[in-house]
C-alpha cells in the first residue's frame, strides 16, 4: 500500500496519507484549513538508482569485513581470485 505526501500550498500544511487502490481515494482537501489545490510530494520511497547504490554500498561493507554471503556463488569465486566485479 503506497504512502503519499502531501503539501497544501494555502496554509503549508504537510501530511501524508496511505492510498488504498486507485486515484478516488486520495485526500481532495487540506485537513487542516480545507483548501481544495492539494500538491502532491515526492514519495518517501527511494528511486531505484538509490536503492541499487545503497545496496552496493552495503555489500562492499560487508565484503570488506568478511561477509560475503550477499554476492552469488559466481561473484564470490571472481572476488576471492582479487577480480572486480
Ligand atoms: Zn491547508
Amino acid at each position: 500500500m503506497p504512502l503519499y505526501e502531501y503539501h497544501c500550498p494555502a496554509c503549508g500544511h504537510h501530511f501524508e496519507t496511505l492510498v488504498r487502490g486507485g486515484s478516488n481515494t486520495q485526500p481532495k482537501t487540506c485537513p487542516q484549513c480545507g483548501a481544495a489545490a492539494l500538491e502532491k510530494a515526492v514519495s518517501r520511497i527511494a528511486p531505484a538508482g538509490k536503492i541499487e547504490a545503497i545496496r552496493l554500498a552495503n555489500r562492499r561493507a560487508a565484503a570488506a569485513q568478511g561477509h560475503f554471503s550477499h554476492y552469488s556463488a559466481a561473484e564470490q569465486a571472481r572476488l576471492l581470485k582479487g577480480k572486480k566485479l
